[in-house]
């Protein structure tokens, strides 16, 4: 008999559902954390990104409320309240991660744990067996090996800076930099982006990426194309970056987003016998099994679609799968929408256009408008709609939003792509008016058709 039926590594997103679940299933559950209970999400990723995001965008709107008749909104920005105030709301949260593992029946371990054979893990100062092992580790910041990386900060800096920085350089062109350019910028920086594509967001529809570098540079955000940092130089205390393309510029930051590595080093895999790939992620099956079928691992330590409720989904389902296998929830995996909280926010469900004709005709429909709000506002704010429709079954098969409000659309948008949906059922749908929205379910014209000579 194992101390636990089921042990969870982590206490983040994935890890907090499973243990959740598995012990409302009646299952004996453990979970350690060794930082911060609620994860990257909870406490420097998603939540105080976003309230950092909604910070910066209040900037604006006062600006735009001139256009509507109000006078003297304008001020200035206290860093140390918003940092504060965020602190505030991380603790909160992080209380009721505990409070809801608590009531659930599981026994949490403030420590780290790791592996002493397949079934023992060490977890603090104590050794704890368990039937089954749920590795959910989460990832961390990828610190670039170039000369001067140490003069440089990653996401889990930047939520801490004791004030906001007069100039930053954002190194990078993924979800992390494109956000954090919008907070920065709104918040009253001066900022730079450099990345080596030749437009942001490598993976998403090439138009709205071209869209977005349109609307970064509206906002004030500096673009650098195709170009690399080769290092980084203490100057007396300003950073200078030397560029692959011979360019020199100063910057009091310089903020690394060039992505996540699995969280695996030191936890003892080899004592366990539980296979990596060359990038430290743990290899699962469908079912989440590692390579020792009693071992499983879920969220971002596996490295597939690292978004929190994927990570939540999986733990979710494995508990489900483990203790209560006669009433499984149902997750689906495919599409999975995603929004980057850029400024606008960009949100997007399914394929791209490029994806799309490699499977066949597929009809384009696009809309690109200046919402009724910055009309009266006067502020370079535009949205970009497009939906894209498999034209042997009809169904809408990818949707891609550039502007105001466009994650809160996507997650409805999700629901009907979820379901099947065909243009004809967007057709359909009566639009709510006047919203941005209802464009949706207006897109009458075609713009163009692709993918034709994938058929032929
Ligand atoms: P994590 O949440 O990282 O949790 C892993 C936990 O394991 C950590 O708390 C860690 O301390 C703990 N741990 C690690 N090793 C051990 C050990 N040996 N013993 C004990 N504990 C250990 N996703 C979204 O969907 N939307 C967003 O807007 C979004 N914004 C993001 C912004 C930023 C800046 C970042 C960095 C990420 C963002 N993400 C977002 C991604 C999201 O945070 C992750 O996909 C999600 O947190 C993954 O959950 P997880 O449970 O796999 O890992
Ligand atoms: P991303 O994978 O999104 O982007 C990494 C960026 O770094 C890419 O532009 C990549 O370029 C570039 N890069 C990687 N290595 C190098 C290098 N050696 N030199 C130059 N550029 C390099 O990672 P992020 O760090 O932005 O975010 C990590 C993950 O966290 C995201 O992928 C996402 O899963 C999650 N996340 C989700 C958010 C959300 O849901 N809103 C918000 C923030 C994070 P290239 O494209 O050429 O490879």
């Amino acid at each position: 008999m194992h101390d636990f039926d089921l042990f969870v590594i982590g206490g983040g997103s994935g890890g907090v559902r499973c243990a959740r679940m598995a012990a409302s299933h009646g299952a004996r559950v453990g979970i350690a954390e060794e930082r911060h209970w609620g994860g990257t999400c909870v406490n420097v990723g998603c939540v105080p990104k976003k309230l950092m995001v909604q910070a910066a965008e209040y900037g604006a709107w006062a600006q735009d409320a001139a256009g509507f008749g109000w006078c003297g909104l304008e001020g200035t920005h206290d860093w140390n309240a918003l940092i504060t105030a965020k602190n505030k709301e991380i603790e909160r949260l992080n209380g009721i991660y505990v409070k809801l593992l608590q009531g659930s029946g599981v026994k949490l371990f403030e420590a780290r744990a790791t592996f002493i054979d397949p079934h023992t893990l060490q977890v603090g100062d104590r050794a704890l067996s368990a039937d089954r092992i749920v590795i959910a580790t989460g990832g961390a910041p990828i610190w670039p090996t170039i000369p001067g990386t140490e003069l440089g900060i990653v996401s889990d800096n930047a939520f801490f800076l004791p004030s906001l920085p007069r100039r930053v350089v954002l190194v990078g062109g993924g979800y992390i930099a494109v956000e954090f350019a919008g907070i920065f910028r709104g918040l009253g920086a001066e900022v730079d982006l450099l990345y080596r594509q030749k437009l942001p967001l490598r993976g998403f529809d090439e138009a709205m990426r071209e869209a977005l570098a349109e609307a970064l540079t509206a906002q004030g955000v500096r673009l650098h194309p195709s170009v690399l940092l080769d290092r980084l130089e203490d100057i007396g205390g300003v950073r200078r970056l030397h560029l692959s393309d011979g360019r020199q510029f100063d910057a009091e930051t310089v903020f690394f987003a060039l992505g996540r590595d699995p969280n695996t080093a030191g936890l003892g895999l080899d004592k366990a016998a539980v296979a990596v790939a060359p990038n430290g992620a743990v290899i699962v099956d469908a079912a989440h099994a590692t390579s020792q079928p009693h071992i499983f691992a879920i969220g971002d330590v596996s490295n597939k679609l690292n978004l929190t409720p994927v990570a939540i989904a999986e733990g979710h389902a494995l508990a489900d799968r483990l203790f209560a296998p006669a009433h499984p929830r149902d997750w689906s995996f495919s599409p999975v929408p995603t929004a980057v909280f850029s400024v606008p926010p960009l949100a997007t469900c399914g394929l791209t256009e490029a994806q799309a004709a490699l499977r066949g005709p597929a009809d384009i429909y696009e809309v690109r408008f200046t919402p009724m709000r910055h009309i009266m506002s006067g502020r370079c704010r535009k949205t970009f709609m497009k939906l894209i429709v498999d034209q042997a079954s009809q169904r809408v098969v990818g949707a891609h939003m550039l502007g105001d409000d466009a994650a809160e659309m996507m997650q409805a948008i999700g629901v009907a792509m979820t379901a099947g949906a065909t243009k004809q059922d967007f057709d359909r749908t009566i639009g709510i008016h006047p919203t941005g929205a209802e464009e949706w379910v207006t897109l009458r014209t075609r713009t163009r058709t692709v993918g034709v000579q994938a058929a032929a």
